[in-house]
């Protein structure tokens, strides 16, 4: 192995700044804003979205983290299934929202299409969201052309 010349310091000050974000540290969702600032408040520090489309990433983000329970808490008791198994082999790669009907802090009801990106494949999807005691959840979806 040839040796290599360099002029750096063997030995480099310890940094203080913050780690930049990284590929793990980014949200799944999209939205360019690191996880624990993003679908992360709504999993682990229990904050509401605010908003069906924030509840709609919060969920892509579940998928793609694994996060069972939470998927299961944020799913309308009326369409909730007993339990629910995430398919081991399934990697999601991206979400993109297509459109958004009300769902804002000033409905009770609204509609997200997405399509969410798996290696192999694409899900295109319409999905229903209601209000239950305030908090946002999934009803139901269906699936357009
Ligand atoms: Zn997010």
């Amino acid at each position: 192995m040839a040796s290599r010349r360099s002029s750096s310091p063997r030995s480099r000050p310890a940094r203080t700044a913050p780690a930049r974000p990284t590929a793990s540290s980014v949200c799944p969702c999209g939205s360019g804003e690191l996880y624990t600032a993003c679908c992360g408040l709504f999993h682990q520090a229990g904050a509401a979205a605010p908003t069906a489309e924030a509840l709609m990433r919060s969920r892509y983000s579940a998928f793609v983290k694994g996060d069972v329970a939470y998927l299961l808490r944020t799913w309308h008791p009326r369409t909730r299934p007993g339990r629910l198994e995430l398919a081991p082999g399934m990697r999601w790669t991206g979400l993109e929202i297509l459109a958004t009907g009300d769902g804002t802090a000033f409905h009770t009801s609204g509609t997200v299409e997405f399509r969410a990106s798996y290696r192999g494949g694409a899900l295109h999807e319409r999905s229903r969201f209601e209000r239950v005691d305030g908090a946002w959840v999934y009803v139901d979806g269906e699936f357009p052309e």
